[in-house]
């Protein structure tokens, strides 16, 4: 047996648990797009989910060039994240609170990510799995563009209308999907 065996091991186990993760952040996503009012907040989400996509091929790929399996190791650290932001997208809050809240449950999803593409990049490299570290490095900078992209909406306006201001900031944030309809009515009505 080989010495690095164990440790081999466990970096199959830790990316099993980022395959199922993904797995399940795709089936996350849609429904947070739906949840979310301002049209920006949602595009992010789509475009993430389209990334996340990219992501189980990404694993899927490293899988076939380790030749091992992909396992059927459930993530119970991101079933348990997500159950959260389910309870929470039942609560009956306004839109920029839901907004807000939905921020909150995507930035632990996406932390969970950064804190396990990071060991896996870095064991992926320790173990000399050169295109590996290259793919999984690719995700995990996709996970941080995307935490960022959700803190720079919360600090941009979204947090100001939860907390109900009327701050410039609000022009940004403010192109919600209600908005935008009851823009295009005033209009239709000028003409
Ligand atoms: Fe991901
Ligand atoms: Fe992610």
């Amino acid at each position: 047996m080989p010495m690095d065996s164990s440790f081999h091991e466990a970096f199959l186990d830790e990316l099993r648990d980022l395959y199922n993760a993904e797995k399940q952040i795709t089936k996350a996503l849609p429904k947070m797009a739906k949840a979310a009012s301002a049209a920006p907040l949602a595009d992010a989400f789509e475009t993430h989910l389209r990334e996340t996509n990219e992501q189980i091929r990404r694993l899927e790929q490293i899988f076939k060039d380790l030749d091992e399996s992909s396992g059927k190791k459930k993530c119970k650290g991101i079933e348990g994240i997500l159950d959260e932001g389910k309870d929470m997208m039942s609560e009956d809050v306004d839109e920029a609170t839901m907004d807000a809240s939905l921020i909150a449950a995507a930035q632990r999803v996406e932390h969970y990510e950064i804190a396990a593409y990071g060991t896996v990049v870095a064991w992926a490299k320790a173990m000399g799995h050169d295109q590996a570290a290259r793919l999984l490095q690719k995700t995990l900078d996709e996970e941080k563009a995307t935490d960022e992209k959700l803190t720079s909406l919360a600090d941009g306006g979204i947090n100001d209308i939860a907390a109900g201001g009327t701050g410039e900031k609000q022009v940004a944030a403010v192109s919600n999907r209600g908005s935008r309809a009851k823009r295009s009515t005033k209009a239709g009505a000028a003409r």
